[in-house]
């Protein structure tokens, strides 16, 4: 008969924890007090992206707008400006108004549970709940991709993502510590993010190899389980860099709502899945001697991905923006919250017109 499996205690991740700890710019250290507006802005940066991308961001964030207030008080288009870059555009407009209300409704405080940090705009259970615990010592679940790796092994989870998400919370609610909730929910991410990786966990040196079931059985990758992903059809369009006699290129704000929302971008037409690249030029905007860049541009929206065609352009100085379009001087271009996807476009569009 195999011998029972023995139940895995949160004495062990924090005795873990107490070795490991990763040392992060928004995290306290041991018996400092976290600061609650550093954990939120983290947070929000983290979602969907890894520590290694966020911190320069996070460390500028905080140099610009180092209190609630402080970000509360600043232009939107700063604001958008600090986030270019980390996509997930609406979050930033999302943090925005979150330090707005509690700057205004809370007199700058955070509140201090799960069910009060919810009713702010831009947070959801995640959030609320990895707030609470980190900044407020709160036994408070938050799951993320790294927790419900490390969950759904733990315990051999077999139900499909995302549909295992309640079993996994329960699990993590019955596994918390209540003597340090906060620390527990960093060693829960911690572990996730450097021993029990999607790839090869390093499961000699996890501190619940005992316990776990999906190590037990060799089966450690297969978890999560997923069902197959529906990726969209790929959606074609076209982006035009016009450049001045001055050097200044035109310019536009996309609209506040809807994909990428208030970031700015080269003009170029709507993207389908049908876009007749022949019938490019009658979405250009203004009219030039437009020159085509072999090589389009590709990025990967979360439900597309998108190829965009380059058209390179120089026109007179005499030249008008049309409706809703600016001419933004070339030192100044710096300064616009344009989203990778269009930080490239611009960039193979200014290289070709270097060319003679
Ligand atoms: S033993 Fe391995 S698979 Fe299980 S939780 Fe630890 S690192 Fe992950």
């Amino acid at each position: 008969m195999d011998a029972p499996v023995p139940q895995p205690r949160a004495a062990d991740l924090l005795a873990w924890y107490d070795r490991h700890r990763r040392v992060l710019p928004w995290r306290a250290l041991p018996g400092e007090r976290a600061d609650p507006y550093r954990v939120w802005v983290s947070e929000i940066m983290l979602q969907q992206t890894t520590i290694a991308a966020v911190k320069p961001y996070f460390e500028r964030f905080m140099a610009r707008f180092p209190t609630v207030e402080a970000l509360a008080s600043a232009p939107s288009e700063k604001v958008m400006q600090a986030w270019a870059g980390l996509g997930y555009y609406s979050r930033a407009r999302n943090l925005h108004a979150c330090a707005k209300a509690v700057a205004s409704e809370h007199g700058g405080r955070f509140p201090d549970r799960e069910d009060g940090l919810r009713t702010l705009p831009g947070i959801g259970a995640y959030t609320a709940g990895a707030v609470a615990a980190i900044a407020f010592d709160r036994p408070a679940v938050a799951v993320d991709g790294n927790v419900e790796r490390v969950i759904t092994r733990l315990f051999a989870i077999e139900d499909e993502m995302p549909g295992a998400k309640p079993l996994i919370r329960e699990r993590v609610l019955a596994l918390l510590s209540h003597d340090r909730p906060g620390d527990f929910a960093q060693a829960l991410m911690d572990l996730g993010a450097t021993i029990c990786t999607p790839r090869s966990p390093a499961c000699g040196l996890c501190p619940w190899r005992e316990p776990c079931r999906a190590r037990i059985a060799g089966t450690q990758e297969s978890f999560p389980r997923k069902a197959a992903r529906k990726t969209g059809k790929t959606r074609y369009g076209a982006a035009f860099v016009a450049m001045r006699e001055d050097g200044a290129v035109l310019v536009r704000t996309r609209p506040a709502k809807g994909l990428l929302g208030g970031m700015v971008e080269v003009p170029g037409g709507e993207w389908r899945a049908d876009y007749a690249l022949g019938d490019a030029l009658r979405d250009a905007p203004v009219s030039a001697r437009w020159r085509r860049l072999m090589l389009p541009v590709r990025h990967v929206f979360t439900h597309f991905p998108l190829e965009l065609t380059v058209f390179a352009g120089r026109v007179p100085l005499e030249t008008q923006a049309p409706d809703g379009m600016r001419f933004t001087p070339f030192n100044r271009l710096k300064e616009e919250a344009f989203p990778n996807v269009f930080l490239k476009a611009l960039e193979a569009g200014l290289e070709e017109l270097q060319q003679p």
